[in-house]
């Protein structure tokens, strides 16, 4: 299993390479010069969301499968974190829109890339990137976590997880629970930990990838973990720590 998983891991790094060679090439004479990859690996695209040097504007488009709708408390949340860190002169988060449930258990890292092929609309253009949410009706097939970020401007949210982890008696809202991976999730797009922005001092929980070693930081690992979430979660939103906005500011941030 572990085989196979390590092939496929590098056949699809070779997929992304071939389209990111050729999408560097589709530009024809009189059409729009601008081009961006949407397709290449999370982290990649972090100055592009940090600094106004090639995009000014910031639209996050969110989709959702039919009863996984996300609350406005959780998305306006999402916006106050970006607005915090990022230096944009106008952030908007779309209106949640609905699309087909797809109704599998669950969902290869894949199968959500070829979702988003399927319904995305929103895309970067001269001016202003685009980042995009999808919440599917699954879980993810790889591990028990309530999201993942799977391009460089592209997250997506296990829907069944998020009521599993907010229900029962004493645990974390819903609200609460989305606005902690949808930022969480933003933030391995926006290079931490080590994941495409440089670290000014070393606090990378290596075990756990592109995490941070400071549980109380907002890039805890568990924090994406369905099954460690009620136990780690204290009562607050979790916040980026020092060693975090410090990166996240060397990189041209706020
Ligand atoms: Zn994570
Ligand atoms: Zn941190």
């Amino acid at each position: 299993m572990r085989t196979i998983r390590t092939i496929f891991t590098i056949l699809f790094s070779v997929t992304l390479f071939i389209v990111s060679c050729d999408s560097d090439s589709v530009t024809e004479p009189g059409e729009n010069e601008f081009s961006f990859n949407h397709e290449i690996n999370p982290g990649q695209s972090a100055v592009d969301f940090l600094t106004d040097d090639n995009f000014e504007r910031l639209i996050v488009q969110v989709q959702y499968m039919q009863g996984y709708e996300p609350t406005q408390e959780g998305l306006n949340n999402l916006e106050t974190f970006l607005r915090d860190r990022l230096n944009k002169s106008s952030i908007t988060i779309m209106e949640p829109e609905e699309i087909p449930a797809a109704g599998q258990s669950s969902y290869t890292a894949n199968e959500i890339r070829e979702l988003e092929r399927e319904h995305r609309t929103q895309f970067s253009s001269e001016n202003q990137i685009a980042a995009y949410f999808i919440i599917v009706d699954g879980e993810y097939s790889d591990s028990d976590v309530l999201g993942i970020a799977h391009f460089n401007t592209s997250m997506a949210l296990f829907g069944p997880k998020f009521n599993e982890v907010s229900s029962g008696l004493g645990s974390p809202s819903k609200e609460d629970v989305e606005t902690i991976v949808m930022r969480h999730e933003f933030g391995h797009i926006l290079g931490l930990v080590n994941n495409g922005v440089d670290m000014q001092e070393n606090h990378q929980d290596t075990a756990n990838g592109r995490h941070c070693d400071n549980d109380q930081c907002l890039m805890y690992y568990a924090f994406r973990n369905a099954d460690l979430f009620g136990s780690i979660f204290g009562g607050s939103i979790p916040e980026l720590d020092e060693n975090c906005v410090a990166d996240l500011q060397a990189a041209g941030g706020k």
